[in-house]
C-alpha cells in the first residue's frame, strides 16, 4: 500500500491527502499545547476523545445545514473530511468572560455576557495569533465582506446549535473557537467549518458545579484533562470502550 502523504502537520493534528483530491485524512493527536506551545504535553486517549467529539458535533451541525468538513470517521483517530482553503482566522465567539477577554478587559470569569461576543484572531503563531477587527479582515482580504457576513452568521449559529447540545447534558458553552474554508465544488466556493470542535477548542464548564471540562484544566494545571474530555464524552453517550481505542484504561 502506497504510504499516505502528509501535507501539514500542526500541534494537535496531522492532515494527510486522501484518495481523492477533494478529501484529506485528519489524524488527531495525543499532544496538548497551550500559549502558544509554551506549554506541551502528550496525554494518552486525548487524541481519540476529540477525533470522536467532533464527529459527533460536525453531525448535529450537518443536521441543521450547518456546512462543515466532516465527511465520516475512519478510525479511532482519523477522520476523512473535505478539502478546503482556510481563511486564516480564528473565529471566536463568547457567551461568558474567561481567558483572554478576562485578562484583555480586566473581567472577572464567568461574567455573562449581554450577547454573544464574535472576535477574530489573525492565525500566526510568530505573532501570538494577535486580536484583529473586521477592518483587518477585509482590509488585508483574508474574507471579502460577503465572506465575513456570512462567517459571523455560521459562528452564531455553531453558538446556538452547540450551547443547546451542551445545555442538554448540564454543560455551559463558554466559549469556542472555530476555522472556516472555502470548498470548491464545480468552481463554486463555499465557506464551511474546518479544523475541529472539541474540548480542545471550547471552554466547557459544569451547569452546577462550575467544575471545567475542557483545555483549561491543562492550562491552569487543575488535574488529568483526560478526565474532563471523558466526562463530556460521557454525557454524550460517546464515551468509546479503552480497548476498543487502544488506548490504556484512563478512568481511576
Ligand atoms: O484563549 P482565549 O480566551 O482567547 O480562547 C477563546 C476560545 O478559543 C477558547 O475556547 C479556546 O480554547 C479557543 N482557542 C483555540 N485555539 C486557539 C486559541 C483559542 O481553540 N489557538
Amino acid at each position: 500500500m502506497a504510504r499516505r502523504q502528509k501535507i501539514y502537520e500542526g500541534k494537535a493534528k496531522i492532515l494527510y491527502k486522501g484518495s481523492d483530491p477533494k478529501t484529506l485524512i485528519q489524524y488527531f493527536k495525543d499532544d496538548v499545547t497551550a500559549f502558544n506551545a509554551k506549554k506541551t504535553e502528550v496525554i494518552e486517549g486525548k487524541g481519540v476523545l476529540n477525533n470522536i467529539l467532533s464527529e459527533h458535533f460536525m453531525n448535529g451541525l450537518s443536521s441543521i445545514g450547518v456546512p462543515n468538513h466532516f465527511i465520516q470517521r475512519l478510525n479511532m483517530r482519523e477522520q476523512l473530511v473535505k478539502s478546503c482553503e482556510i481563511i486564516p482566522l480564528e473565529v471566536v465567539v463568547r457567551n461568558l468572560a474567561a481567558g483572554t477577554m478576562s485578562k484583555r478587559l480586566g473581567l472577572e470569569e464567568g461574567t455573562v455576557l449581554s450577547r454573544p461576543i464574535v472576535e477574530f484572531y489573525y492565525k500566526n503563531d510568530q505573532l501570538n495569533d494577535p486580536l484583529v477587527t473586521e477592518e483587518h479582515v477585509i482590509g488585508f482580504n483574508w474574507a471579502t465582506q460577503v465572506e465575513l457576513e456570512e462567517i459571523i452568521l455560521i459562528a452564531l449559529r455553531v453558538n446556538d446549535f452547540i450551547s443547546g447540545m451542551m445545555h442538554s447534558v448540564n454543560i455551559k458553552l463558554v466559549d469556542f473557537k472555530i476555522e472556516i474554508g472555502r470548498y470548491f465544488e464545480d468552481e463554486l466556493g463555499k465557506l464551511i467549518i474546518a479544523d475541529e470542535i472539541s474540548p480542545d477548542s471550547c471552554r466547557l464548564w459544569d451547569n452546577l458545579s462550575g467544575q471545567k471540562l475542557d483545555k483549561d484544566i491543562f492550562r491552569q494545571g487543575l488535574g488529568n484533562l483526560i478526565d474532563g474530555y471523558r466526562e463530556v464524552a460521557k454525557r454524550f453517550g460517546v464515551l468509546p470502550n479503552a480497548s476498543l481505542a487502544g488506548i490504556k484504561e484512563v478512568t481511576k
